[in-house]
């Protein structure tokens, strides 16, 4: 592809801003990334791209982006932990939007008109049926999703009133690893069910299954599990959009496929040739029965295709980077 637009890239040292580092720099991007690595990992990144910092720090962020000649942003520097920001909503607002705001200003001083948004299906709350459209009802049932819900208002201000041009991704279950094995999923405390299926494996741990009395085929709740890379490529697609004068838009990602947890479950015995010792518990509070994405605006729109729309890919790339981990 060989182009050498200049993006910045906040959070792309952590799980799905790291991947995403890595095809812009592969598809020839020139990148910088902003990270203040207090969830990001150094090793995710060439140290050369990075740039650690805070995205509060507006004028630093501003200063950087006119040294880089800074084209478009891609945001994906935010807390993630549902459970936490019912805790401590404090924190996430303070971070993801008010962040995210230091973030917008700087890019008015630079001059930098485009920006990519890490989005979420919690905007949609308990939606009122699967699957979800981008026009459904956004209902956040929890502070982190009413962050991720601020964010795309200001995002949309800041289009009509500074011609600042955005594209939301409404992220479904981010998941997989690089097909290679070099980068991976390293949330700590790790919530997410594949690399904890994973760990039970290799631990012998049990997991615990999050309910198993839900209106679903077999009780256990339906998800639209998405490979980190197809998820990537998503971000770049977009900013070829907006570089391109695309207009501001906001688009789910997912495959349209959804898988329950114990097809997880299987899936993972498989590629592992291992039983995964699980035991079902409670239902874990604020779960939806069932979340798949709609995603027909994204590929007619953006010309998106998954790469690896099968559960085989993402659970075998997972398990490629969870081995290498435990050395
Ligand atoms: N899940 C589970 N046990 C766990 C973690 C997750 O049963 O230890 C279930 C969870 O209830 C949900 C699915 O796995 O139905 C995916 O959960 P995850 O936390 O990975 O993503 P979420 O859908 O919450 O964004």
């Amino acid at each position: 592809m060989g182009n050498s637009r200049k993006i910045l890239v906040t959070g792309g040292a952590g799980y799905i801003g790291s991947h995403t580092v890595r095809l812009l720099l592969e598809q020839g991007y020139d990148v910088a990334v902003v990270d203040d690595l207090s969830k990001g990992y150094r090793h995710n990144v060439p140290a050369s791209r990075l740039f650690k910092l805070n995205i509060a720090e507006t004028g630093a962020l501003a200063e950087l982006m006119r040294q880089t000649a800074c084209e478009a942003v891609i945001h994906f520097a935010a807390f993630i932990a549902v459970g936490e920001s019912m805790r401590e909503p404090e924190r996430y607002f303070a971070n993801n939007v008010a962040g995210s705001l230091s973030l917008l200003t700087a890019m008015l001083q630079a001059r930098v008109k485009h920006i990519v948004f890490s989005s979420t299906a919690a905007v949609y709350g308990n939606p009122h049926a699967t699957p979800i459209l981008e026009t459904f009802p956004i209902q956040p049932v929890n502070p982190y999703g009413e962050s991720k819900v601020m964010v795309e208002t200001l995002l949309r201000w800041f289009d009509a009133i500074h011609g600042v041009t955005s594209v939301c991704l409404r992220y479904f279950n981010a998941s997989g690893a690089d097909p290679l094995g070099r980068l991976g999923e390293e949330h700590e405390p790790e919530t997410h069910l594949i690399p904890l299926l994973l760990r039970a494996v290799i631990s012998g741990e049990p997991v615990t299954i999050f309910g198993h009395d839900y209106d679903t085929p077999d009780g256990t709740c339906i998800r639209d599990y998405i490979h980190v890379d197809d998820l990537a490529q998503a971000h770049i697609l977009a900013v070829e959009h907006l570089v391109g004068g695309g207009r501001s838009g906001q688009f789910n990602v997912g495959t349209g496929v959804g898988h329950t947890v114990l097809e997880i479950v299987r899936a993972v015995e498989e590629v592992t040739g291992k039983k995964v010792p699980y035991v079902f518990g409670p239902r874990r509070e604020g779960d939806p029965p069932s979340l798949v994405a709609a995603s027909g605006k994204l590929r007619a729109e953006l010309g998106w295709e998954p790469r690896y729309a099968d559960l085989r890919s993402i659970v075998t790339h997972a398990w490629g980077f969870a081995r290498k981990r435990k050395g």
